[in-house]
């Protein structure tokens, strides 16, 4: 039995290649679970592996997919049967395992997830690891002592996938919401999802000047790293936290230690990657309930395998606004 998969190659210069092939169940690699992939996504790391790798791609040819969601057809490990949903996103898969981006995947049993009640496949994938992202931000905020009322919360790289969720779940949640986007095209689409301030991208882009400027943000969830969030630390209001989710805008911190020292604020590391299994349920579990399924479709554009390619260049570029969702049915 042949499937579709998005294979990437490496030729003898070292040039990577990306194209839809036909694959058996044999070329598959070793896993307890194997999956029928109903839906994938692209996320920035996906555009990374489809073409460099990124440094995190190991053997080739490689199938990409950092997330999926599909239905289990066969089960080596009791917590699985076949018919039963599932959701994976992290564990390194679609980086050194073969991920979603074939329409089947055989994985851990213990990276799956099952699908949370009250979402499909489809909106699994819609919210994806981008969303999984923004939840676990949203949380960590929160258990910072994040509360509605305590003025805006600012949300960098807003029009992009984890941005767009985490807009959306805050504006939900009752915080007053401040978006960062580098885009002025997409003012309306950020307002629809709840921002209730734009903030132009070159506004909080510079290296820092003064290590504390005026408080304005009761917390952030920062996708771009780099001199925004150097930035945003010494705006933060006494007592605040950013959590950093990304690096789109730079791996490199030009901060200072002052706020810190004098605000007291909070810099929370987040990785959705190697989350254990409770804190993924409680994460999923959430955004089953606070993020509202009508703006997360607004932010959806469906595409295919073959969309790939190009979906991947675009969002290394910044290019994609929300999220793709791949149909591999
Ligand atoms: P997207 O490309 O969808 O979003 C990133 C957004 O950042 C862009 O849409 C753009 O928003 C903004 N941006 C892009 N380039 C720059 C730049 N040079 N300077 C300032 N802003 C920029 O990616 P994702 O939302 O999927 O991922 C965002 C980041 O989060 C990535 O770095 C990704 O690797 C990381 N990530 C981390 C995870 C974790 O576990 N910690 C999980 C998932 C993602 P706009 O046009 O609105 O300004």
């Amino acid at each position: 039995m042949t499937f579709k998969a998005l294979v990437v190659e490496k030729d003898a210069s070292g040039a990577t290649h990306a194209a839809v092939k036909s694959l058996e169940l044999a070329d598959l690699p070793a896993g307890e679970v194997l999956v029928a992939v109903e839906y994938s996504t692209v996320n920035y790391k996906d555009g990374l592996c489809m073409t460099s790798g990124g440094g995190m791609v190991r053997a080739y040819p490689h199938v990409p997919g950092i997330d999926f969601a599909g239905v289990v057809e066969a089960s080596q490990d009791p917590r699985y049967r076949p018919g039963d949903k599932v959701v994976l996103t992290g564990w390194r898969v679609g980086e050194t395992h073969w991920g979603g981006y074939g329409q089947k995947a055989r994985v851990k049993a213990d990276w799956l997830v099952p699908l949370p009640a009250g979402l499909t496949t489809r909106m699994a994938m819609a919210v994806g690891t981008a969303g999984l992202t923004a939840m676990l931000a949203v949380m960590a905020l929160e258990s910072h002592g994040l509360t509605p009322g305590q003025g805006p919360v600012l949300v960098t790289g807003a029009a992009g996938g984890v941005g767009s969720v985490a807009v959306s779940i805050l504006a939900q949640l009752g915080y007053q919401v401040a978006a960062v986007t580098g885009r002025p095209e997409t003012e309306s689409y950020l307002r629809a999802l709840g921002a209730s301030d734009i903030v132009p991208r070159d506004q909080i882009n510079e290296v820092v000047k003064r290590p504390l400027e005026a408080e304005a943000w009761a917390g952030c969830i920062d996708a771009v790293g780099g001199a925004m969030l150097a930035r945003v630390l010494g705006q933060l209001k006494y007592g605040g936290s950013v959590a950093a989710i990304g690096l789109a805008g730079g791996a490199a911190l030009p901060a200072s230690v002052i706020p810190f020292l004098l605000r007291g604020v909070n810099l929370l590391g987040i990785d959705s990657v190697l989350q254990p299994y409770a804190k993924r349920q409680a994460a999923w579990a959430r955004i089953a309930t606070d993020l509202p399924l009508d703006k997360l479709e607004s932010m959806v554009t469906m595409a295919t395998l073959d969309d790939l390619p190009r979906l991947g260049a675009a969002i290394l570029a910044g290019q994609v606004q929300g999220r793709c969702v791949i149909d591999l049915n």
